[in-house]
């Protein structure tokens, strides 16, 4: 009999007891076979599982851990937050530090709102914008996710994408129909839809640099006219900064495109591994929000204190240290490396990058929106995938997920990496060839 591993006898265990033994589709594998590795421990730019296998992690889950994981600093703080207690359910210094290091870094938020989930911040922002508006419909793109509301779960990428459901079970017909879809980079496909219909759009939300179909690159040209669009027929534009917000830049992508959006959502590295989301904007539509406004949100957990005191630690330290170019130039030389790697093996691959996000798409054509992802061949992804773990290197489980590097890719780390992906590249030519 074949010995089982400690991380397949806990997914066996776990699928008895949470629905696919996970917590969040993607991390089940089922877009590339084989068991989920359990994570024992994590430290700086590597996850060890409970075999005691230690990867390279270019998860860093799913975004957050720009430090790395477990950095000494963000841990000191989260210990002090602890001993003063972990929960309160009135106002805290933390949630005032964090909103002034927000607004430091995005200057088109007069006012911040945290909430615990980039799922909550597009939820509210979208109610945010009809309450402004007093319009109903919203646009999003093809493959952009934006948390998995209802009236967001539609042609939504990430987990989505992976199981094949453009949308979701149960999000009813009336809700779906009052958001519209374009393909992403599609300005003529905007200028259409706003000639017809701009009257009724309350707001556009995009994710500026898309990371949730894998990562795709906008033309600078489709985000000019997104935001001349919306000026011009009175709709909000929303930029999800989820997972571009202090990852690209410190001001995230609407730094590097110099555009100021009516509203902005934020998460993942503001909670610096902790679960936090925000949104936030212009001063006359951010003060609609309860309890200034008419429009209600709120949550138990929200601005928690332990949360706030990890994000605090995890962009003080972005500030001060701004490692955004080397980040760059750290994940330009692994990309570089890994299309020539490609080409040596002779397979195929199109890596788009964006400062420290990188997806390795299996196909010959250009990626540049959804469509153009789903084109990819899934199956040699998946077998690249599994290579690249028995190598010891951790990619999302996923062809449509972004990858991330972080400060603690350290160049060592980085060539080690780059040799298990030339090796990654041979094993799915030799597979081909079978
Ligand atoms: C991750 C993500 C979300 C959802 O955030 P959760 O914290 O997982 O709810 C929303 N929008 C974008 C762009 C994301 O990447």
């Amino acid at each position: 009999m074949e010995k089982i591993t400690r991380s397949e006898a806990l997914f066996a265990e776990a699928s008895r007891h949470l629905v696919g033994g996970v917590n969040s589709p993607v991390r089940a594998f089922g877009a590339v076979g084989g068991t989920p590795r359990f994570i024992a421990s994590a430290k700086g730019a590597h996850v060890t599982d409970v075999d005691g296998n230690k990867y390279i992690d270019f998860i860093g889950s799913w975004g957050p851990m720009i430090l790395g994981h477990n950095p000494p600093l963000v841990i000191d703080a989260v210990k002090k937050a602890i001993t003063d207690g972990t929960s309160f359910g009135a106002p805290s210094s933390g949630e005032v530090e964090l909103a002034k290091m927000v607004k430091d870094a995005f200057p088109s938020i007069d006012k911040v709102r945290f909430t615990t989930s980039g799922t909550e911040a597009t939820m509210a922002a979208i109610r945010l914008a009809r309450a402004a508006t007093k319009r109903v419909r919203i646009v999003k793109f093809e493959g952009g996710y934006h948390g998995h509301s209802d009236g967001l779960l539609v042609a939504a990428g990430s987990g989505a994408t992976t199981f094949g459901v453009p949308s979701s079970a149960g999000v009813p017909d009336f809700l779906a129909k009052n958001t519209w879809v374009l393909p992403y980079n599609d300005e003529e496909g905007l200028e259409n839809l706003f000639m017809r219909q701009g009257i009724n759009v309350a707001c556009v939300i995009v994710e500026p640099v898309a990371g949730n179909m894998g990562v795709v690159v906008p033309d600078k040209s489709f985000i000019d006219t997104l935001v001349t669009l919306c000026k011009k027929h009175g709709s909000l534009l929303i930029f999800d900064e989820v997972m571009t917000g202090f990852r690209l830049a410190w001001g995230g992508a609407q730094e590097l495109f110099g555009h100021a959006p009516d509203l902005t959502c934020l998460g993942k590295i503001i909670g610096g591994g902790f679960p936090v989301g925000a949104f936030g904007g212009r001063k006359d539509v951010i003060e609609k929000l309860a309890p200034l406004g008419p429009v209600y949100q709120a949550g138990t957990l929200s601005g928690n204190p332990v949360a706030m005191a990890a994000g605090v630690a995890t962009l003080s330290e972005l500030k001060s240290r701004n490692p955004y170019e080397a980040l760059e130039k750290a994940t330009q030389d692994l990309c570089d490396s890994i299309r020539e790697s490609a080409r040596k093996a002779n397979v195929l691959v199109q890596v788009n990058e964006c400062g420290s996000m990188f997806t390795v798409f299996f196909t010959a054509r250009k990626v540049d929106n959804y469509f153009s992802a789903t084109q990819a061949d899934t199956k040699k992804y998946a077998a690249f995938f599994h290579a690249l773990l028995e190598r010891g290197v951790s990619l999302p489980p996923s062809q449509f997920e972004a990858a991330f590097v972080s400060t603690a890719h350290t160049p060592a780390v980085m060539e080690e990496a780059k040799k298990a992906f030339a090796g990654a590249f041979s094993a799915v030519a030799a597979l081909g060839k079978k």
